[in-house]
């Protein structure tokens, strides 16, 4: 049975739980024991899928193909264990579970209410595989006294009453601000949050305090007394210039040993960090810098491409290069020339997105990248436009476009060379969907498998001709366009195991242009760069010796 650590957060949001969470999960593997790390929502979106990446962030999409809140992609890339469908939950899905059982009938005719039947909803989801691993580390998001989370707080609260003793504790992240004015980092906040926490008959165990300065002793000692912690597990969280410095910081301030504390553990054996250190010393010590372009449409919001920028950090890493990306909006350039805006950079990323807005400049990107011979990574729509940017420009065929746009204008103004696929093969069962599903859960979604040409690029950049990747698209480029395309010079290079779906393009008199389908940014790890990203950043770091 897993032992639970319950991560909460008080006084202001974004104090960074999510890394505190992954940085702990990471310790504890480092002293040798397994981990699963879970979040859940208080938001009433049912999914993540349908948020806009400009509130929200990123959707991150795990093997089994549930689209989850990006803190996933944090909880993975420091873990390396792949999240599930059963990792995330929001009280929109709890509330619409609870509610179709309900309108099932299985519920008998009783009143609904929030205790006890929502509580245990939340249970149920908390304890889906508590015989799995070592720990389950839950991060609750929003902060304490949010009425939407307080269903969750109480369902942890049950549930810890639930387990036997010592099998669950509470982990609190607050602010501790400094006064410039009296030169003083101020605990009251703390003690606030604390409070209302206990109000709710949660105690925490461990505090983990985010401030900018050093945390005095006699502070520490304040906020112990306080707030009814040991002074031992008041935990400083100080800023970090790297967030792959997390797992190291937060040993050095014991966060690890006051975990396992807090479980009555002996802490003594040290935990191996061999991994982070080399981790850190790739990302503290580079030896150039390269100059990456995004050329995206969410450009303002950086969390909308978050497990893009990581990946490419850790391509950097595999490299011991700096990346230094350069957002560019895309929409600048869609009915302008495109070498203002790209000249210089040392490679160009076209990332994945949805809608018309923007692709011109996309495609516009595509072809500057082909014609410098500058490094071009196209990821989902990125290989889509690369694909229509072939057809116009090299196979003749001048209207090419893709069907999204076209059933988003509500008009038909394009060749489909990229369309609408209604109906493909999972695992062994056939999925299909009608041209009305157009939002939330219609997409091929989750892990699959691709075949490589054994003499392609990628198949020597992945060292395998068997690919698994992870996908989130409605759209495919159309295999009827493969020969003529692959006449010009654009090879198939990656397929699905029928040969009906392209998963990979690239240019073959090209120094590195490559297109996918699927995310490989989803599945690179600090530890464990994706080689597509280590190779990419490896040819930007030639183009910048030419230049
Ligand atoms: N909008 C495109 C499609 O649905 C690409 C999606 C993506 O880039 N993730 O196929």
């Amino acid at each position: 049975m897993a032992r639970y650590v319950f991560i909460t957060g008080g006084v202001v949001s974004s104090l960074g739980k999510g890394l505190a969470s992954a940085a702990l999960g990471a310790l504890l593997q480092a002293r040798g024991y397994t981990v699963r790390l879970r979040k859940l929502d208080p938001y009433l979106n049912v999914d993540p899928g349908t948020m806009s990446p400009f509130e929200h962030g990123e959707v991150f999409v795990t093997d089994d193909g549930a689209e989850t809140d990006l803190d996933l992609g944090h909880y993975e890339r420091f873990t390396g264990v792949s999240a599930r469908n059963t990792d995330s939950v929001s009280s929109g899905r709890i509330y619409s579970t609870v509610l179709e059982k309900e309108r099932r009938g299985d519920y008998l005719g009783k009143t609904i209410q929030v205790i006890p039947h929502v509580t245990n909803e939340i249970k149920d989801f908390l304890a889906t595989g508590d015989d799995e691993v070592d720990f389950m580390l839950c991060e609750i998001g929003g902060t304490v006294g949010d009425i939407e989370g307080l269903p969750f707080f109480e369902a942890i609260r049950q549930f810890s009453q639930d387990k036997p003793r010592g099998q669950c504790i509470f982990m609190h992240l607050t602010l501790l601000p400094y006064l410039g004015a009296s030169g003083e980092l101020k605990t009251k906040p703390t003690q606030h949050s604390v409070k209302e926490l206990r109000s709710i008959g949660i105690a925490p165990d461990v505090l983990v305090c985010r401030s900018d300065k050093e945390i005095p002793a006699k502070e520490r000692a304040k906020i112990a007394l306080f707030c009814n912690v040991r002074q031992d597990a008041v935990i400083a969280a100080p800023d970090l210039k790297s967030i792959y410095e997390a797992p190291l910081a937060y040993h050095r301030e014991g966060l690890d040993k006051a975990v396992l504390d807090a479980f009555q553990i002996n802490h003594s054996p040290k935990p191996v960090l061999d991994r982070w250190e080399d981790v850190a010393d790739r990302v503290f010590n580079p030896e150039g810098e390269v100059r990456v372009g995004i050329i995206g449409k969410y450009t303002q919001l950086e969390d909308a491409y978050k497990s893009i920028v990581e990946a490419l950090t850790h391509g950097g890493m595999a490299n011991r290069a700096k990346v230094k990306v350069e957002w560019v909006d895309a929409e600048l350039f869609d009915n302008e020339d495109a070498e203002p805006y790209l000249k210089g950079l040392h490679a160009i990323l076209v990332p994945g997105g949805f809608g018309e807005r923007g692709t011109e400049g996309k495609i516009k990107a595509a072809q500057f990248a082909r014609e410098n011979k500058i490094p071009y990574l196209g990821i989902c729509l990125g290989m889509q436009m690369a694909v229509i940017e072939a057809a116009r420009n090299v196979a003749n065929l001048s209207d090419a476009g893709s069907e999204e746009f076209d059933h988003e204008a509500g008009e038909k103004r394009f060749t489909p060379v990229v369309y609408h696929l209604k109906e493909w093969v999972q695992g062994n069962h056939k999925v299909e969907r009608k041209v009305e599903d157009n939002k939330g859960g219609t997409m091929r979604l989750g892990a699959y498998t691709a075949k490589l040409a054994a003499d392609s690029k990628v198949a020597g950049i992945y060292g395998s001709t068997t690919i698994e990747e992870r996908h989130r698209h409605r759209y495919e480029v159309d295999v009827r366009y493969r020969d003529q395309l692959e006449n010009c010079g654009l090879t198939f290079s990656g397929m699905s195991p029928d040969g009906s779906l392209p998963e990979i393009v690239e240019w073959k008199d090209h120094p590195w242009f490559i297109g996918v389908q699927f995310h490989p940014e989803l599945k690179s790890k600090p530890f464990d760069p994706h080689p597509l990203f280590a190779d990419f950043v490896r040819a930007a770091i030639e183009t910048s010796r030419l230049v």
